[in-house]
């Protein structure tokens, strides 16, 4: 197995291809990226044996922007029997058993790329996966009752009805989510659906266990370019008080919480109230990214506020390097001011034209 899986948002296999590419040749490792536009994933082929996996197990999955899902895989199987097409799936998976534990696998995961048509197979994907699990668990596959971070997971990329990739990915360093998205219900009180971008990025970029010391009644945010308050609401529902800026009309609910206040004024000029130590800073304004990453520079030399979440609308071309730029930009002035820092980004499954960043101060001198 000398092959990487990545998944991604159609449309995005060229930003996954750049940074898959940037990430293994900083480790040394070298081979190219098949890209076929709108497919959905992207198949990185390492030209020496093994590396595959050894990108699997040392590229940070937090680090990778543009892919939901990275995990080592086969050749692609095609001309599948369609009366048995377990057979040569679990074939695979002991043939490459000595490269991973097949003992400790945790589960197996029958997925297809995100694109329509892509989907039509999930059905059947769905319907496979029973048969599929017993078949392996015959050979000693999925020991582990329950999901270790050790362990790793079996996937079954279908991308056709009679092919598919067979591979694994490290539960320690992958999404946990099947398909790489984490289905997110809808909260029926939220004044907007783009507050499941900021759920999203709650949850993908702090741990559940962390949430109650990081996100608190304790604690004030503001929200900058909030109408009509989607992301406030998140906040709110997490006990914070929140300072929405915005022009627009906040929803009347969140007025109705006590817990925030309406700034109607200009998100580049508003300035935390005196005395007030502001915890989160979240920004979801439409605008060029590098002004918003000067934005977001300004907050956090100040000392405005400790953590932040926010977007970076893409351009339409160039988005990777311009993503780059952007990281680098911000990076090197908190650096500049020798501000520790944790910056985590991603092209979240409820981001379009867009990605979010979040920053976490560790220490400023
Ligand atoms: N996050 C919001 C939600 O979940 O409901 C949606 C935000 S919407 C995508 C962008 C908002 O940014 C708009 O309401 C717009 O009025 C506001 N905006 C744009 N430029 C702004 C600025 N310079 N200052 C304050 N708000 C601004």
């Amino acid at each position: 197995m000398n092959k990487l899986a990545l998944y991604c948002r159609i449309g995005f296999e060229k930003e996954v291809a750049a940074e898959i590419t940037d990430k293994a040749t900083a480790l040394g490792v070298f081979g190219f990226a098949r890209v076929q536009e709108n497919s959905g994933y992207v198949i990185f082929e390492c030209y020496q044996a093994g590396e595959a996996d050894r990108l699997a197990r040392e590229i940070p999955f937090n680090q990778l922007i543009f892919a939901r899902q990275m995990l080592v895989v086969s050749d692609l199987l095609s001309d599948l029997d369609l009366a048995d097409r377990i057979s040569p799936i679990v074939e695979k998976f002991v043939a490459f058993s000595p490269q991973f534990n097949l003992k400790q696998s945790t589960e197996i995961w029958v997925e297809t790329a995100d694109t329509n048509e892509a989907k039509e197979l999930s059905g059947f994907c769905k319907k496979f996966t029973v048969p599929l699990r017993q078949a392996l668990k015959k050979q000693g596959g999925l020991g582990f009752k329950e999901i270790k971070k050790s362990g790793v997971t079996l996937h079954c990329l279908f991308v056709a009805n009679n092919a598919c990739y067979v591979g694994y990915s490290y539960n320690n360093n992958h999404s946990a989510h099947f398909m790489g998205i984490p289905r997110l219900k809808f909260p029926a009180d939220a004044p907007s659906r783009s507050t499941l971008k900021l759920e999203d990025a709650i949850l993908t970029f702090i741990p559940k266990e962390d949430e109650p010391k990081r996100l608190n009644d304790n604690m004030i945010g503001v929200d900058l370019g909030a109408c009509p308050g989607g992301w406030t609401y998140q906040l709110v529902r997490r006990g914070l008080f929140v300072y929405a800026v915005d022009h627009g009309k906040m929803a009347a609910s969140l007025h109705d919480t006590g817990r925030i206040e309406h700034c109607p004024e200009d998100g580049f000029k508003f300035q935390p109230p005196k005395r007030k130590k502001i915890d989160w800073l979240v920004c979801d304004m439409v605008e060029k990214p590098s002004r918003i990453a000067d934005l977001i520079a300004k907050w956090l030399l100040n000392s405005w506020c400790r953590e932040t979440i926010f977007n970076l609308k893409l351009p339409m071309k160039k988005r990777y390097q311009e993503v780059q730029q952007c990281l680098q930009q911000l990076a090197d002035k908190l650096d500049s001011h020798g501000i520790k820092f944790r910056l985590q980004a991603k092209h979240l499954y409820h981001d379009r034209e867009e990605i979010t960043v979040h920053i976490q101060v560790k220490s400023a001198v």
